[in-house]
């Protein structure tokens, strides 16, 4: 399904005077015979070369609603290592519908939670690890206290049987109308799948940077570019060649904050024709359109468990106190496949270079599973199937960054969802792919969630 990065590109060149703007018929030089929607009459249309940068469950969706739209073959996925080698592979894959309701985030997550019931019809609730489930408080002590004649609680009937260990408290968060769960992985790849079987492709390869030209006066697309240091996205680099690009998605979950040197521009007012470039561009002469941008990464480990006996649609929120006083929160997400998924021990740490490099350590993984074999007998002696870490990306306001980059027409942003990026993905996707195929997000305002708060006071409105 992985192609490598070699088709119609030129290699990029690094001196920033040989950055050439390309011919206006270049500009957005990939037409298609596309069909309006509902429309049979086969009238040429003109779409923009998009790139999307990621191929976690941010770029996956953004990538499948760009197809609903009918923008497949525009659509080019950049992927460094596999797709859902990330966080996207390895979350637990809980879904609320107004768990996020107190936050910026509530509406996007609400119109996020319905957009999984579709889409597990249209993928296929079974292929995708989709069901309703019910959701528990679990309070559990690794010794229970002294003098108690039971460790289980009365009005605690709703714990399922499985849950046999030292429960000392519990309440109900959530049932099968407001809380569900999918299997991240088989999602995330489930979407990619979806745009790829219409026509996008799916690119190995490291993105390194973007391509921008300033932008002076109007443009030949009739936008009006005017500010001092506008510019706009002309490609985007992956392994060292130039992909022609009108449009650019980064969705590279925490690795994303390296956007904040890639978009640049001039410093000064003129409009001499400077390009970001990455690594080529010359920090010295240039700002970066989002000063503000931090995109940071908080490590949890998890482990898949495969217990003998089957366990019920139960997800557990628990809290766990160690004999020694310590006290963990791990999540235990029983599945559809018969698996029981468990994450826990987060970590502050700096997000290595790549996915490739993060760093499993077995006692972190060992303690977790402990924890859950003391609240459940079943889960204590269960093969371990899987052993993993991951990275949940976080801006510094802790809320995602979703939306068009001020000043740069053609580039966006898509990342920041802390824990709710499985959930949130649909909305995300579907409100990219509305503000690139129709200028603006209509399904949901975003706008409290726009790159535009980094901008350092430079409120930008681009349009892509
Ligand atoms: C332990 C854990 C449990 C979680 N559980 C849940 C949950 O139950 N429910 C929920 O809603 N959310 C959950 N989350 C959060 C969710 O997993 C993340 O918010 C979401 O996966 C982020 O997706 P993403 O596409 O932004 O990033 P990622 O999944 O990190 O994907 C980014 C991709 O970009 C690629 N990339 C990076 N740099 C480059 C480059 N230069 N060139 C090309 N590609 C690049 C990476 O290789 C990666 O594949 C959990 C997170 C963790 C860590």
């Amino acid at each position: 399904m992985i192609v490598r990065a070699t088709f119609g590109a030129t290699r990029i060149q690094t001196n920033r005077s040989r950055l050439q703007r390309p011919p206006a018929d270049r500009r957005y030089a990939l037409k298609l015979q596309a069909m309006a929607s509902g429309g049979q009459g086969g009238s040429e249309r003109t779409v923009p070369r998009i790139v999307i940068c990621g191929g976690g469950i941010i770029g996956a969706a953004t990538a499948h609603y760009l197809a609903e739209k009918g923008f497949a073959e525009a659509v080019t996925v950049v992927e460094r290592h596999e797709p859902a080698c990330a966080a996207s592979g390895k979350a637990g894959g809980f879904l609320a519908l107004d768990w996020n309701d107190d936050s910026p985030v509530g509406p996007m997550a609400r119109l996020s939670y319905r957009l999984h019931e579709q889409l597990a019809t249209q993928l296929g609730a079974e292929r995708v690890g989709y069901r309703a489930v019910h959701t528990l408080q679990v309070i559990g002590v690794e010794k229970p206290p002294a003098g108690g004649s039971s460790t289980r609680l009365r009005g605690s009937e709703k714990l399922p049987d499985w849950v046999d260990g030292h429960v000392v408290g519990m309440s109900e968060m959530g049932d099968p109308t407001d809380t569900a769960q999918v299997h991240p992985h088989k999602l995330t790849t489930a979407l990619l799948e979806s745009a790829v079987t219409r026509g996008s492709r799916l690119l190995q390869g490291r993105v390194e940077g973007l391509q921008l030209e300033e932008m002076a006066g109007r443009d030949d697309t009739g936008v009006e570019a005017g500010k001092a240091g506008a510019c706009r996205v002309t490609g985007v680099i992956v392994d060292g060649v130039v992909i022609p690009a009108d449009v650019a998605v980064i969705a590279m979950g925490p690795w994303s904050g390296v956007a904040k040197e890639w978009l640049r521009t001039s410093a000064g007012s003129g409009n001499d024709g400077i390009g970001a470039s990455g690594e080529a561009a010359d920090c010295s002469a240039s700002r970066s359109l989002l000063p503000g941008l931090t995109i940071t990464g908080q490590k949890y480990h998890s482990v898949v468990l495969r217990p003998h006996k089957p366990v019920t649609n139960h997800m557990l929120f628990t809290g766990f106190k160690y004999a020694s006083g310590r006290l963990v929160e791990p999540e235990v997400y029983p599945r559809p496949d018969g698996t029981v998924y468990v994450c826990g021990e987060p970590q502050t740490l700096p997000v290595p270079p790549s996915a490739a490099e993060v760093h499993v350590e077995e006692q972190l993984g060992n303690n977790i599973r402990i924890v859950a074999g003391s609240l459940a007998s079943c889960l204590a002696q269960a093969p371990v199937e899987t052993l993993q870490a991951c990275y949940l990306p976080c801006a510094p306001d802790g809320l995602p960054v979703i939306g068009p980059v001020p000043q740069c027409q053609g580039a966006f942003l898509a990342t920041g969802h802390t824990c709710w990026g499985i959930l949130n993905a649909p909305a995300t996707g579907l409100v990219l792919a509305e503000m690139i195929a129709e200028g603006r997000s209509s399904s949901c305002d975003v706008t409290a969630l726009s790159p535009s708060r980094f901008a350092g006071g430079r409120q930008g409105n681009a349009r892509p």
